[in-house]
């Protein structure tokens, strides 16, 4: 027996269990933070469009008017200048002033009229000679407007320039009901990355726009020209509070959920191993039982065997199915001593039964794991000293285990044992892999074909045919077919019908104690 690589299987099955538990919880929140995240970015972008927009829109105006005005000065009064100037402002309300600079830089002329003395622009205020285009020339601040206003010119022919002057709130005006959240911004950037205006709190130092420290969600667009930027940025913690409410009501929510099944599988596991110690003390303490279910020959209704059955009464948790504890003794290792203790009990139970039935014998069921390990010898040596002749002694083995061990191995211990006269019977034939190697690899004396295979109602037509199938190859295999569950004449009659020779189940009898056993067999046989 190998207890430690089983538990150790079972351990690692808890920790993905655990693992698994955290799993929905953990995609649910890379989700919906991917979602929150992207929401975040779509929302800046939109508003960042709407920026360039402005910026763009600002300039074709700027465009248009002051090229319109280059081409029709040429030559002109500064009278009829003056006048163009002032339509100028009048037709867009974002231009607030409009002036002419002469070829030496100097404002010579304004919508409000000639500049006397003529004041002299400082070269960084001014358009860049040889650049035919307009200009965003920066910022400038002048006597009549409070804060500094954005400068755009044209060179004229004459070397000098025509410029329009812009208040920054002209381009954020429709930004301000912007939420932005705390130092979010979204600016307006020269190419040099001179601020013209902004929305928010921008950071800068000279006002030039600046890497800024934390997480940020950032978008940017230029105008066509690429002379205005448009920069907005967000703080990734403020675009994300949405998703950290959320989290704050479904994180502990699904962390109890989890702790709960955590919980749960804590006390899966504490229940097992504890049921695994309860196990080996219940055998101390005398809680296992050992009933006796006949098995009928179906032609004369004789009782020729039983096959032993554990049953087990916890003190605490009442009568536990073999279903629940045969696994867990299977696993721990406890199996081998309770088979030990089964077959002594047996011998005890029985001993009379054997002494008056010549052909009587016992089925046990044998996990295959102790033909791996030959404690299946030590059965048939403990049974022997319990009164259980070893040719009165049938293994019953299931096709699973045999296979998991090593073939040769197992079939040669199988060879050994029954050359002192055990038999064996391949146990619930049907629902493993049913494979004719097994069959005719291993010294089967029997075939216990399961009870899944009998006929009933709801069962589906090919099941009888299935079945047939199962009997006849047993039969032509020369092994005795004994028919599992039988709980209603058409079955057996079916069964007898195909020469089926031995049968169990509840239309005969069901498991039941020695005492009440030995009853049965003075009555039946
Ligand atoms: P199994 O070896 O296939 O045993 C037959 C099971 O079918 C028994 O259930 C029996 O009570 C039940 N049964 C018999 N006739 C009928 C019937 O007509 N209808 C129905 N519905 N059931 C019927 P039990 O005693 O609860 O045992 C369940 C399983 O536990 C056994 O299946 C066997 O795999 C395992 N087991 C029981 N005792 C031992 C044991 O001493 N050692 C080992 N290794 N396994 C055991
Ligand atoms: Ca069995
Ligand atoms: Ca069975």
């Amino acid at each position: 027996m190998t207890p430690t690589p089983r538990k150790s299987r079972f351990r690692g099955t808890l920790v993905a269990l655990i693992a698994l538990a955290f799993l929905p919880t953990v995609i649910l929140l890379v989700l919906t933070y991917r979602q929150a995240v992207r929401r975040a970015e779509v929302a800046l972008a939109d508003n960042v469009a709407t920026a360039n927009r402005r910026a763009t829109s600002l300039l074709t105006a700027a465009d248009k008017a002051l090229s319109r005005l280059r081409n029709d000065a040429t030559g002109r009064s500064h009278a009829d200048t003056q006048k163009q100037l002032v339509r100028l402002v009048y037709e867009d309300l974002r231009f607030r002033e409009a002036g002419l600079n002469d070829p030496t830089g100097r404002l010579v002329l304004t919508n409000f009229g000639p500049v006397e003395p003529p004041i002299l622009i400082t070269e960084s205020e001014r358009c860049r000679p040889g650049e035919n285009r307009l200009q965003v020339v920066g910022l400038i601040k002048t006597a009549i407007m409070r804060e500094k206003s954005i400068i755009i010119g044209v060179p004229t022919e004459a070397n000098g320039s025509l410029n329009v002057l812009v208040e920054p709130s002209a381009l954020t005006v429709y930004l301000d009901d912007v939420d932005l959240g705390p130092q979010g911004y979204l600016a307006f950037v020269r190419a040099d990355g001179q601020v013209l205006a902004a929305a928010g709190s921008p950071p800068t130092a000279d006002g030039i726009l600046q890497p800024s420290d934390g997480q940020w969600l950032t978008a940017e667009r230029k105008t066509d020209d690429g002379q205005i930027r448009a920069v907005g940025a967000v703080l990734q913690s403020w675009a994300l509070r949405g998703w950290y409410d959320n989290l704050a009501v479904v994180g502990p929510v699904a962390l109890l959920c989890n702790a709960a099944l955590i919980a749960f599988t804590s006390w899966l596991t504490r229940r097992r191993t504890g049921l695994d110690h309860d196990l080996r003390l219940g055998i101390q303490r005398g809680e296992f039982e050992v009933h006796y279910q006949p098995v009928v020959d179906l032609h004369t209704g004789v009782c020729v065997a039983a096959e032993a059955l554990l049953r087990w009464k916890h003190p605490e948790q009442g009568v536990i199915r073999p279903d629940v504890f045969i696994p867990i003794a299977e696993q721990s290792g406890a199996i081998e001593d309770l088979t030990l203790w089964l077959v002594r009990r047996a011998g005890t139970d029985l001993a009379d039964v054997f002494r008056s039935l010549p052909d009587f014998y016992l089925t046990v069921n044998l996990p295959p794991v102790m033909l791996t390990t030959n404690t299946a010898a030590d059965v048939v040596y403990v049974a022997r000293g319990a009164g259980i002749p070893s040719n009165r002694l049938v293994f019953e083995v299931t096709e699973g285990g045999l296979i998991e061990g090593p073939v040769e191995d197992v079939a040669n211990e199988m060879r050994r044992l029954t050359a002192q006269g055990v038999r064996f019977a391949l146990d619930d034939f049907g629902t493993g892999y049913s494979s004719l190697n097994y069959l005719h690899k291993f010294p089967f004396h029997l075939l216990k074909i399961d009870r899944s295979f009998l006929p009933g109602e709801g069962k589906g037509v090919a099941i009888p045919l299935i079945l047939d199938s199962l009997i006849e190859l047993g039969l032509k295999l020369g092994l005795k077919v004994v028919a599992e569950g039988v709980e209603r004449e058409d079955q057996a009659a079916h069964l007898k019908g195909r020469a089926v020779q031995l049968a169990q189940g509840w239309l005969y009898a069901r498991s039941m104690p020695a005492r009440d056993l030995k009853e049965y067999l003075a009555r039946v046989v």
